[in-house]
């Protein structure tokens, strides 16, 4: 399969004005500081524009992806390599982030850092029985309410099934739910020539709120600590990079397809917000459709490589900033539990450092060490939220690959 530069130029116009928007946005923001404020609801008119396709477009996507992939065994060993990816991406992630906050030290020498936790990221439910429960939901209506994607995707897998064994009878569905999603695909294409604006508006407002000096200020206050989160994330980005490689697709092509996306994910801090702009780029790509509404929904609900990379750092941090001397068994917990807590982070913003308390609880280490790292919280969760998505991004190239060499070779 190869994946080349492709985009229409309609694509090509819509990337620089893009590109243009959040350069524009952190610029204003930086200079004209907290008047730039008023401009928040412009941004999050957009941001709620996207959001409102999330929920049918994830239920059409999986019905009309799953039911190309025919037996149910087909779909499983789809779900077994897109599964394993999920893991093993996310195992090299955490390692990453632990390595990283080893040899940067951030915390080192910091023991005059002290922070109160606020109240409500010290109250997190962190047991692993809550987590596995979040995935089954009595009432879709709520979770759908709640944007929940998970209990949402795991019934739309399930009727997917029941309708591709249905025969004759469930065809229309699918057939329905095709031709929704065709449609919602393209309507996604309209709100997404808003984005130049709404992901202005979104970082001129954020940015403002504190001006340029005040971010700055902010950054330095923890700036070993964010130069580690931002140095380990740019490992990864360029580690997942080197499996696009290892598929036979040139990364520097890929990215640049997945740029609409990633600048997203940036102005959003949204993976779950972002997932029809990703779907759109991968599609433009070139991943086949059926491996796109496969692995883009399930990776979104699922997949988060930045998170769970922060997550290990900032434990990493916090033990340092406490003096705390973890064992080389205890990092190895860090580097398990980073990765289930990444798992378990919903793809909304700042929704990781309240999953961060599971890290925390596991080592040991006292939750009000969260307290230190909040304040750069917003600006960091936009980082590991783009390469969340870059992450989803290699694994639907990875898995159209793998799944498609067990097709070819009778599977
Ligand atoms: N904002 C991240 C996302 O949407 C989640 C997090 O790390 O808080 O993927």
């Amino acid at each position: 399969m190869a994946i080349t530069w492709s985009a229409p130029l309609a694509n090509d116009r819509l990337l620089i004005a893009i590109l243009a928007g959040a350069l524009g946005g952190v610029l204003a923001g930086w200079w004209f500081g907290p008047a730039m404020v008023a401009w928040g609801w412009v941004g999050n008119l957009f941001l709620d524009a996207l959001k409102m396709t999330i929920l049918p477009l994830v239920v059409t996507a999986i019905i009309s992806g799953v039911a190309p992939l025919g037996a149910a065994h087909t779909v499983g060993r789809t779900g077994i390599i897109t599964g394993a990816f999920i893991i093993i991406s996310t195992l090299v992630a955490t390692t990453t982030g632990v390595f990283m906050a080893g040899i940067m030290e951030p915390g080192v020498g910091t023991s005059g850092l002290a922070a109160a936790t606020p109240a409500d990221l010290a109250t997190a439910d962190a047991s692993i029985e809550s987590l596995v429960r979040t995935v089954v939901s009595p009432n879709l209506v709520a979770a759908a309410g709640d944007g929940q994607i998970l209990p949402i995707m795991l019934f739309a897998l399930l009727l997917a099934l029941a309708l591709s064994a249905s025969g004759a009878r469930g065809q229309p569905v699918i057939d329905l739910a095709e031709g929704l999603n065709e449609a919602l695909m393209r309507l996604i294409g309209w709100i997404l020539y808003l984005s130049p604006i709404g992901i202005f508006a979104l970082l001129a407002a954020r940015f403002g709120a504190l001006g340029g000096e005040g971010f700055w200020r902010e950054i330095t206050s923890v700036g070993r600590y964010v130069a580690t989160v931002g140095a380990g994330l740019s490992i990864h980005f360029l580690t997942l990079g080197a499996l696009l490689i290892l598929a036979g697709t040139r990364p520097h092509d890929y990215a640049l397809n997945f740029l609409r996306a990633l600048v997203t994910a940036f102005g959003t801090g949204s993976s779950a917000a972002t997932l029809p702009v990703a779907m759109d780029c991968a599609q433009q790509a070139g991943v086949r459709a059926a491996v796109v509404k496969f692995v883009l929904p399930l990776g979104t609900a699922l997949n988060r490589n930045g998170t769970a990379l922060y997550q290990a750092t900032a434990a990493m941090f916090i033990a340092q900033v406490y003096a705390v001397d973890l064992s080389f068994a205890q990092q190895g917990v860090v580097i398990v539990t980073a990765a289930l807590a990444g798992i378990s982070t919903a793809g909304v913003p700042q929704h990781g450092i309240v999953t961060l308390v599971i890290v925390l609880t596991a080592v040991g280490l006292p939750a009000e060490g969260i307290g230190l790292i909040v304040a750069v919280d917003w600006f960091l969760d936009r980082c590991r939220t783009v390469i969340n998505v870059w992450g989803n991004g290699v694994g639907a190239v990875l898995v159209d690959r793998l799944a498609g060499q067990i097709h070819k070779s009778g599977g």
